[in-house]
């Protein structure tokens, strides 16, 4: 299986994409994950390259993330099959995602656009704690870690991401609305889109996930 997951920040992408990464044996590719870890890692070129776009809600440059991608989806574990996360977020990423996968012989199965009310995004990015470690995803309220602020994983002490402040989260919708829906409607126009209510308990939102792969 060849998936995108598409959806605004804060939709529910990550905590998902990780459990269905479990249950179709694909690697869950998270280009967000990717710059994050590259930011972190002290001396990184890439991470210099990319802070200050990640930092204040902005894409990084088309260019810069088709080298990334294309680096990521050539790798073994990928050629059985992915969750991309987080790309492409760009017509231009849409093209280069398919020149990409043409060179490889693939094509993309699905594309899962997971919706919720703007609101209920607020409140979701407000309370998210992450673990800079292993990437799992906590919310205060609705998946609070056991003892509070220790990611359950791996025992790391878990972060706000720098980008989930109310100034940037604005932004952030902005470039979604500007820049990424256009890529749900060309996915769409392809007739591979498959939209699914991302509202309710995580356990709710995967079954209409997994029932939506098997839709178009
Ligand atoms: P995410 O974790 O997917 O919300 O991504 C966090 C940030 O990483 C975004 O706000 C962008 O600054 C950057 N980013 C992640 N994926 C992409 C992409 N496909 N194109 C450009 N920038 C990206």
């Amino acid at each position: 299986m060849r998936i995108v997951f598409l959806g605004p920040p804060g939709v529910g992408k990550g905590t998902q994409a990780a459990q269905l990464q479990a249950l179709l044996g694909v690697p869950h590719v998270s280009t967000g994950n990717i710059l994050r870890a590259a930011i972190q890692q002290e001396g990184s070129p890439l991470g210099r390259e990319v802070r200050r776009f990640v930092e204040n809600g902005r894409l990084v440059p088309d260019d810069l993330m088709g080298d990334l991608i294309a680096e990521r989806l050539e790798r073994k574990d990928a050629t059985a099959g992915f969750i991309l996360d987080g790309f492409p977020r760009t017509l231009e990423q849409v093209s280069i995602l398919e020149g990409v996968l043409g060179r490889l012989g693939l094509a993309l199965d699905r594309v899962l656009m997971l919706v919720v009310p703007e609101t209920e995004i607020v409140r979701r990015l407000s309370g998210r704690r992450t673990c800079p470690k292993c990437g799992t995803v906590f919310h205060l309220e609705s998946r609070p870690p056991a003892a509070p602020g220790v990611c359950d994983e791996c025992g790391s002490a878990l972060v706000q991401r720098t980008d989930d402040t109310e100034q940037v989260i604005r932004e952030r919708m902005k470039v979604y609305a500007g820049q990424t829906l256009p890529v749900a409607d060309a996915y769409r126009a392809k007739g591979i889109l498959v939209e699914v209510d991302g509202f309710g308990e995580v356990e709710a939102v995967r079954s209409r996930l997994t029932s939506g792969l098997g839709r178009v």
